[in-house]
């Protein structure tokens, strides 16, 4: 065994993952599927909506001109002549001196140019008296007030919302090109391990990472090919890495460069080896390649490490890969340090901290073993390479863990 030769700066590694990170291949889904999804190509409006002038309230369809000078001392009657419901429009013409009774949302029949409501109208038989005046355009919903044909409504590369659906679902679009998930391959490495529910020797461990690892490829978008556990052993390391069928294959555990770690090798030999070994505490026996069409991430066993490494490598290549904003899905709050953070320089430290009343206490810079740390933690600081902490007092940057 021997240490690692040099660990490479966090910035080159990122760098190294943004060279790789070229768009997945587009599909088609179901409107009913598109949430979340991010747009392959511009949605661009096919039909006005609404396509025809529609009441805007309930009441009376009238020509405007003609309710001039109404009021409750001088009623103007008008001739009922029929009605128009939504779906099911009034095929005649509102002539002068004529009215017809209209629902919201009913096409505005031919004629007519405004809507009294309800409330400025009584009716008796098949008279209708008008109690005020509404100008023509009054309470009717133009054609194409809300959308105009040919408008680009949504651009390639934004996320759905629920409501771009909505939108699209309302110009009749049914499916929807979007960028496919990255699939991804899940390698749970480590002779010790077993999992939850199953008996467990006195020197065996239950097996955590792929409970973290699965959310967290599942949170930036991708979609879990297979999630396999393994021994210690090469070739059943080097047949599951060299399958095909994932677009990212992550290896937790063995990443290092012990007596049984297998895996750095084995993606030196079949294919790239393009870092091995991270300038950052924890995580720094991370490493990452190619092999063939896969990016492969071997991240460290120790649980904290292995959150961390996704977090500052994984996740961004998997939100990369499908589309995704590289960006920290965490949100960012300024608060002032209640306890110093000591680090060294030349190396990154991700720092999990508490939030109280007095301020940000770091919880633990080492121990990447603990993974109870990361759950007592609100969230985390980053303290970068070119610093060597932060005192008491200083005002920093804390990513939240959670949204709310
Ligand atoms: P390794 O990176 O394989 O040398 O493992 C480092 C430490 O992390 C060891 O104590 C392992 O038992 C532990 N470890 C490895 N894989 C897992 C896992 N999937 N879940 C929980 N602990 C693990
Ligand atoms: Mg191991």
């Amino acid at each position: 065994m021997r240490g690692f030769s040099k660990r490479t700066p966090v910035e080159e590694v990122v760098d190294w993952i943004d060279g790789c990170l070229s768009p997945l291949a587009s599909e088609s889904v179901l409107l009913a599927q598109s949430a979340g999804r991010v747009l392959l190509d511009d949605i661009v409006a096919s039909i006005d909506v609404p396509s025809f002038d529609r009441a805007a309230m309930d009441g009376y369809a009238v020509r405007g001109e003609e309710t001039v000078g109404a009021s409750d001392y001088n009623r103007l009657p008008f001739r009922l002549i029929g009605e128009s419901m939504p779906g099911a429009a009034f095929d005649g013409t509102v002539e002068v001196g004529t009215t017809v009774r209209i629902m919201t949302g009913a096409p505005v029949p031919a004629g007519a140019n405004a809507v009294v409501p309800a409330e400025y109208a009584s009716s008796s038989g098949d008279t209708v008296e008008i109690t005020s005046a509404f100008p023509p355009q009054k309470h009717i919903g133009k054609r194409g007030e809300d959308v105009k044909q040919g408008t680009t409504l949504l651009r390639s590369g934004r996320r759905l919302r629920a409501q771009d659906v909505g939108l699209m679902a309302s110009i009749g679009v049914a499916e929807v090109p979007v960028i496919r998930c990255p699939r991804i391959r899940l390698l749970i490495t480590g002779n010790e391990l077993i999992e939850p529910g199953q008996p467990r020797g006195e020197f065996e461990i239950f097996e955590s990472n792929s409970y973290v690892l699965r959310s967290l490829t599942q949170r930036d978008g991708g979609i879990v090919e297979s999630i396999r556990g393994l021994n210690d052993d090469r070739d059943a390391i080097h047949s599951a890495m060299t399958d095909d069928g994932a677009d990212v294959i992550i290896v937790s555990g063995g990443s290092s460069v012990g007596a049984e770690d297998h895996a750095p090798s084995i993606v030196a030999e079949h294919g790239e080896l393009a870092i091995h070994g991270v300038a950052m505490r924890p995580s720094s026996p991370t490493g990452m390649g190619k092999i063939a069409d896969s990016i492969i991430f071997l991240l460290p066993g120790n649980p904290v490490s292995c959150l961390c490494a996704y977090d500052f490598f994984t996740g961004r290549a998997i939100r990369g890969l499908g589309g995704r904003s590289l960006s920290w899905p965490y949100p960012k709050q300024q608060l002032t340090l209640s306890g110093k953070i000591a680090s060294a320089i030349g190396r990154v430290d991700y720092c999990r901290v508490s939030i109280s009343e007095d301020g940000v206490h770091p919880i633990s810079l080492s121990g990447a073993s603990i993974l109870s740390s990361t759950t007592r933690a609100d969230g985390f600081v980053v303290v970068p390479a070119d610093s060597e902490g932060f005192a008491a007092g200083t005002s920093i940057d804390v990513w939240l863990y959670d949204r709310d």
